[in-house]
C-alpha cells in the first residue's frame, strides 16, 4: 500500500492536534514538506498559508524562520520562502555522519557500565507505540529522532544532537519522499517495539554488539525504504561483507 494522495488534503490535516499557534503552523508545514505535500521548489506564501492556518502572518514568519534552521525551506529575497531538496549526495553523506555519530554514541553506552536514566527514553517508546497506533508516520519519524538524540545526551555526547537531528530529518525527508518500495509503514513490526530491542542491546555492555544494532538499524530502514540510498552508501559501511540486505526484524 502506497502513501496518500497528499494533493487531496487539507494543509489543515497535517496540523497536530495540541500545541502553541507557532508550534502548530511549523509542524504543520513540516508535515507537508517531510510527506511531500509540498514537494522541493514550491513557493510559499505567507499570507496565504496564514489564512489557511487560521493564524496572523507573523505565526507564519516565525514557523518558516525556524524551517529554514532546519533547512527545509530556503528565503530567497523577494522571491519569498521555498521548499529545499535533499538530494542523493547529500542525503548519502548525512548517512555516514549519522553512523559515526551513532556508533560512538553505541560504544559510549556499552561501555559506560550502568544503564542511562530511561525516564524521558521510556516516555518515547511509549508515544512511539501510539504514534504506531494510530498510524501516524510524520509523528513516528519525530519521535524517533527525539529517541536518537536522547541516546547522544545519555551518552554525554550531547553536542553532536544537533548534528544527528539535522542529518536524520534529511535522510527521513529523503527516504519517505522518495519511496521506492511502496509499503505501509505502519505494517510493520512497530517503531516502540524495534527501538526497545535496540535499546536493550545497547544497554548489554558489549561494544562490538552494541554497535552492530545501530549500524543494522539504520541500515535495515534504508534497506526497505530507499535501497538507491543503501546502494549509494555502500553495503561495507554498514558492515554487511556482501550487497545482500542484512536479516533483521524492525523497523526505522
Ligand atoms: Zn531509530
Amino acid at each position: 500500500m502506497s502513501l496518500p494522495d497528499l494533493s487531496e488534503i487539507s494543509l489543515q490535516d497535517y496540523a497536530p492536534p495540541i500545541g502553541k499557534k507557532s508550534d502548530l503552523a511549523y509542524h504543520a508545514v513540516k508535515r507537508a514538506i517531510i510527506l511531500r505535500y509540498y514537494p522541493p521548489e514550491t513557493q510559499i506564501l505567507e499570507q496565504t498559508l496564514a489564512a489557511e492556518l487560521n493564524c496572523s502572518q507573523s505565526t507564519i514568519r516565525e514557523a518558516l524562520l525556524n524551517l529554514s534552521k532546519d533547512g527545509l525551506v530556503e528565503r530567497r529575497g523577494y522571491y519569498g520562502t521555498v521548499v529545499t531538496d535533499t538530494s542523493l549526495a547529500e542525503a548519502t553523506v548525512m548517512v555516514n555522519v549519522r553512523l559515526t555519530i551513532e556508533r560512538a554514541v553505541a560504544a559510549a553506552i556499552a561501555t559506560n557500565g550502568t544503564r542511562p536514566d530511561e525516564k524521558r527514553l521510556t516516555t518515547l517508546l511509549d508515544q512511539m507505540d501510539q504514534a504506531h497506533e494510530v498510524g501516524d508516520l510524520y509523528l513516528g519519524c519525530e519521535l524517533d529522532r527525539a529517541f536518537h538524540s536522547e541516546l547522544a545526551h545519555v551518552a554525554g555526547m550531547g553536542l553532536l544532537s544537533p548534528i544527528l537531528q539535522r542529518c536524520a530529518l534529511h535522510i527521513h525527508r529523503f527516504t519517505l519522499g522518495s519511496v521506492e518500495v511502496p509499503r505501509d509503514f505502519f505494517q510493520e513490526s512497530g517503531i516502540g517495539k524495534e527501538h526497545r530491542g535496540l535499546l536493550e542491546t545497547l544497554c548489554s555492555g558489549s561494544r562490538v554488539q552494541a554497535e552492530e544494532a545501530i549500524m543494522q538499524h539504520i541500515a535495515y530502514v534504508l534497506q526497505r525504504w530507499s535501497p538507491s540510498l543503501y546502494q549509494s552508501v555502500g553495503a561495507e559501511t554498514f558492515g554487511a561483507t556482501n550487497s545482500q540486505p542484512i536479516a533483521l526484524e524492525g523497523v526505522l
